[in-house]
């Protein structure tokens, strides 16, 4: 079990009261890191690429080094598409080997969401295998965020929630629930943990299984992150936290070897402080353990 859908681990996280981190990594170097952070701790571990470094990599190489990696590693790992607004680019991904695919169409009036999320989750039936997670409400940056999070026309109605996930046949909802992309502004936030249990109970209720993200995990406190755990979230993005560690790990590399003209010595330092944040996270989230044979 390696290669593997994100409802597959999901649905157990959800059940098990625990999160899975979902990493966004930029290069096929830190996807090895990330997965080999993953394996060290036996969790099971998401690969995420947003739109960008997918279109510059190539999905088709990204998933082919996705399979060679996941396939050794011992623990199951899910290659997914992370907010991606583009129909095409997400089944070019689908055709290329990704397991999970995000159809961001939340910046669209309600029925147009719930139209282009449903054409990406037909293609993903008719493939097999593959599940799709869509969002409804506004994950916005951390520009806006204290705004948006104060504004509850632009956070997920749960029980809206819950029919967007029946129109569109999703496996994974990311409600918008005042969390927020880059690095948080303020010390504390605010994030409405209430509606994220509100979801969660609607959909128990409701007999769905569907697995609940939580966006915008950097820099989020320990304590607020249970707390949306315990709430039912399931699903836990890095991306911010990543490209620092990644650029920083170069940074603190020619700092103290600046005559050191060596790319693999670089790119170890990157790897490690990739790893890093994976291990603290992984920590953090309560998947340590969950991924192996016997889990
Ligand atoms: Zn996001």
């Amino acid at each position: 079990m390696s290669i593997v859908s994100a409802s597959d681990i999901l649905n157990k996280a959800t059940k098990g009261g625990y999160a899975v981190g979902a990493f966004n990594i930029t290069s096929i170097m830190q996807m090895q890191a990330v997965i080999e952070a993953a394996a060290g701790l036996k969790a099971p571990v998401i690969i995420q690429t947003s739109e960008s470094p997918a279109k510059m990599i190539g999905p088709e190489v990204i998933a082919a080094a996705y399979r060679e990696l996941a396939s050794r590693a011992g623990i199951p790992v899910v290659l997914h598409l992370d907010h991606s607004t583009d129909v095409d680019f997400c089944k070019r991904c689908i055709d290329a080997g990704y397991t999970n695919i995000m159809i961001d169409a939340s910046s669209h009036p309600y029925d147009d969401n719930v139209r282009i999320t449903k054409e990406v989750v037909d293609y993903a039936r008719e493939k097999g295998g593959v599940t799709v997670e869509g969002e409804l409400g506004t994950v916005s940056g951390v520009e806006d965020q204290v705004i948006v999070a104060e504004n509850d026309s632009v956070l997920c109605d749960p029980d809206l929630g819950i029919s967007f996930s029946k129109a569109t046949g999703i496996d994974l909802l990311a409600p918008a629930i005042g969390t927020a992309h880059g690095v948080y502004k303020t010390e504390n936030p605010k994030i409405d943990v209430a509606r994220m249990r509100a979801i969660r109970t609607k959909a128990d209720e409701a007999g769905m299984e569907l697995p609940l993200v939580i966006h915008g995990g950097t820099g989020l406190s320990e304590g607020i992150v249970k707390r949306l755990i315990a709430a039912g979230g399931s699903k836990y993005n890095v991306s911010t936290e990543l490209k620092y560690a990644w650029i920083d790990g170069a940074a603190a590399f020619t700092a103290q070897k600046p005559l050191v003209y060596n790319p693999n010595k670089l790119m170890q330092s990157q790897m490690d402080a990739s790893a890093a944040v994976v291990i603290k996270w992984i920590k953090i989230l309560g998947s340590e353990g969950k991924g192996g044979s016997n889990a």
